[in-house]
């Protein structure tokens, strides 16, 4: 088969990599037909191995390792950078974006374009520091960058520099919370909300909000992780979306108040909700002898073996309940040329519904 464009997904298994995976390999997708390399650190899940990517298997902090697995592959027109170390370590996540781009630019002659996925901590700063200041909302792409470090300057820098020396064009990505199947991802809201539902189910008990009052009540935005795959392919084909930053969000707003709702009737639950008076209580803290549990639950509904600290993040749940207004300004997309939206309680039940099919959860 010939392929018209080539992708490179770091990070393939990730929230939106995953998604990326999928709709690059549809025969409608814009720049397609596409061929799609896929890398990971882990090996290769079983639930990616139906879709026809080809994996490389290769840890990108590691520079030897990256030129000897990435540089072979010649052929790439478009990279997808949809992977972070885990931790906002500014001088690593660089390390793993430049020692792809090292392998990649120099080797592959037909490359065009590079889409890099940062987010809405652009605007507030790194969850791991103590922010003195952050930007009113709603945030718009050109607000000055906050005066402390963040990894996200540190990617757009090497980004814009590799990308000025060959005459690449570049496009940087801003989603805000972002709701995905992927049981791979270092923070997926919807697996973690999920697998707390499920846990409550097991021990017979009401789905509680632990978060604070403030989060409970307020207004919040979201990006469907299709919908932000949808976003990057645009940006890597449109000549109208090159050399920008774009915030990705689903277009609407939601309230975890109706989430829970919708989380409770999805796990057949009692909803309690937001407990009048209550401070806020870690997730973190609440779930932390819950790994045996979990396991137990794997195995009563017959589900894809996973542990509980890959498929669940609830630090990530802890920073998401106590936040308020943390939102995005959704203009610069449409003057762009994006269109693209979601109704963010459907894309909520329908990654559910993916996670159940991949039998991820009960
Ligand atoms: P995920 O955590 O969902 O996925 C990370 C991917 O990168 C996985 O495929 C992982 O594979 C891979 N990976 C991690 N380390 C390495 C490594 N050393 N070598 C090779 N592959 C590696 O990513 P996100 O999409 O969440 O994160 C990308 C960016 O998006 C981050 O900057 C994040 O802050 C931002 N963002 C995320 C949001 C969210 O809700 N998740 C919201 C807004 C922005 P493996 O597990 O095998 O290592």
């Amino acid at each position: 088969q010939s392929f018209k464009s080539v992708a490179l997904i770091v990070g393939v298994t990730g929230i939106v990599g995953s998604s990326l995976s999928e709709i690059l390999q549809y025969t409608d997708t814009p720049g397609g037909p596409w061929k799609v390399y896929g890398v990971a650190r882990r090996p290769r899940p079983t639930w990616l191995a139906k879709s026809h990517v080809e994996y490389v298997q290769c840890d990108v902090t590691n520079t030897e390792e990256t030129i000897s697995k990435i540089s072979p592959l010649t052929d790439i027109t478009h990279i997808f950078y949809v992977s972070w170390m885990g931790n906002e370590n500014c001088s690593m996540n660089a390390v793993m974006f430049q020692n792809i781009l090292n392998s990649v630019i120099p080797n592959a002659p037909n490359l065009q374009h590079i889409c890099l996925q940062t987010g809405s901590k652009h605007y507030i700063g790194l969850f791991e520091t103590d922010t003195p200041e952050s930007h009113d909302t709603p945030y718009s792409e050109d607000l000055a960058r906050l005066k402390q470090p963040n990894f996200y300057h540190n990617l757009e820098d090497i980004l814009f520099e590799e990308t000025a020396k060959k005459g690449l064009t570049w496009s940087v990505h801003r989603p805000a919370l972002i709701f995905g199947f992927s049981p791979c991802s270092l923070m997926n809201i919807v697996s973690t909300l999920s697998v707390y539902a499920a846990i409550c189910k097991h021990e017979n008990k009401p789905l509680v909000y632990p978060g604070s009052k403030a989060s409970w009540n307020c207004f919040v935005d979201a990006a469907d992780a299709e919908l932000a795959a949808e976003h990057q392919i645009w940006a890597a084909v449109d000549p109208n979306a090159k050399n920008q930053a774009f915030n990705c969000t689903n277009g609407d707003l939601f309230k975890w108040k109706h989430i829970w709702k919708v989380l409770a009737n999805q796990f057949d639950l009692e909803m309690v909700g937001y407990i009048e008076g209550n401070e806020q209580v870690s997730m973190e803290e609440l779930m932390k002898d819950k790994d045996s549990v979990w396991d137990e639950i794997v195995k009563k509904n017959n589900l894809m073996p996973t542990k509980l600290k890959e498929i669940a993040a609830f630090w990530f749940a802890d920073i998401a309940f106590c936040l308020e207004n943390v939102l995005s300004s959704t203009h610069k997309n449409r003057l762009h040329g994006f269109m693209g939206f979601r109704n963010t309680y459907t894309s909520f039940v329908s990654c559910i519904d993916k996670m159940r099919a991949y039998r991820f959860i009960p």
